[in-house]
């Protein structure tokens, strides 16, 4: 047989073998039924916690908190009406757990009266993996930006000098906003290469701002990122008490699933 023709013939082959193939199958060859899905009762409403949730702040106390600059010290902020509200006389706290790969829900609230503009208006942070005793980590920005521009890369919603949020949600100081997240933590290489980067999906006030956004190494202030010296988690996870004297912000309903 001639070569194209043993080609073609070899590919009717293949072809027929495949319909074949796909013609014995049965709908059941492509249902599976183990493992199953554990059953998780979600909150009555969107944001509360469902049943599988760590809950990091109920309202009453911050007992699953510490001082980020002294983490043998139990978090010190102002709890009052089921409220937190940042000290800064005491800084930044962060989790007792530390935590790869989660889920979490964050509210927060500027204050009404909030002054001052740029980044020194209400600024704070969710840090999805804090590695250090400062401002060390993976900094989802917090601010008022209801009606303050800054660097876009630093507004509210951004992934701290990383990446813009896809749109601007912001609500008007003194009513809640919720973030809604999903971190995948960076992974390395035993000899301390990075072999997956940090991955977060972001929704603020329920819309996108994030989309799968793959991070360039712990957000920083000054320079550009990289994950160089860099070390894998577990990390907790840190809420920000800014240097700005702008008016402290407030926090409800946290919560935290690992996946
Ligand atoms: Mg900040």
């Amino acid at each position: 047989m001639k070569k194209p023709l043993f080609l073609f013939a070899s590919f009717l082959l293949f072809v027929l073998i495949t319909v074949n193939a796909q013609q014995k199958m049965k709908h059941q060859d492509t249902e599976f039924y183990t493992p199953v899905p554990p059953v998780v009762t979600p909150g009555k409403s969107c944001g509360d916690a469902p049943s599988d949730a760590i809950i990091l702040f109920d309202g009453t106390n911050q007992d699953k908190w510490v001082l980020t600059k002294d983490t043998t010290k139990p978090a010190d902020w102002i709890i009052n009406d089921g409220i937190l509200t940042v000290n800064k006389k005491v800084g930044s706290i962060q989790t007792r757990q530390a935590f790869m790969d989660y889920q979490i829900h964050l509210e927060w609230r500027e204050p009404i009266d909030i002054e001052g503009k740029d980044q020194e208006r209400g600024n704070s942070g969710l840090f999805l993996a804090s590695t250090g005793k400062g401002d060390d980590g993976y900094e989802l920005q917090i601010l008022d930006n209801y009606n303050n521009p800054t660097y876009t890369n630093g507004q509210a919603g951004s992934i701290y000098k990383q990446n813009a949020p896809l749109v601007n949600p912001n609500r008007p100081p003194g009513e809640w906003q919720t973030y809604d997240v999903i971190w995948t933590a960076p992974r390395f290489n035993k000899d301390s290469s990075l072999k997956s980067p940090a991955r977060v999906i972001a929704f603020f006030n329920g819309i996108l701002v994030q989309n799968i956004f793959e991070l360039k190494g712990p957000t920083v202030y000054v320079g550009i990122p990289t994950y160089k010296h860099s070390v894998q988690g577990p990390y907790p996870i840190k809420l920000q008490a800014h240097g700005d004297t702008s008016k402290p912000i407030s926090f409800r309903n946290i919560w935290v699933r690992p996946l």
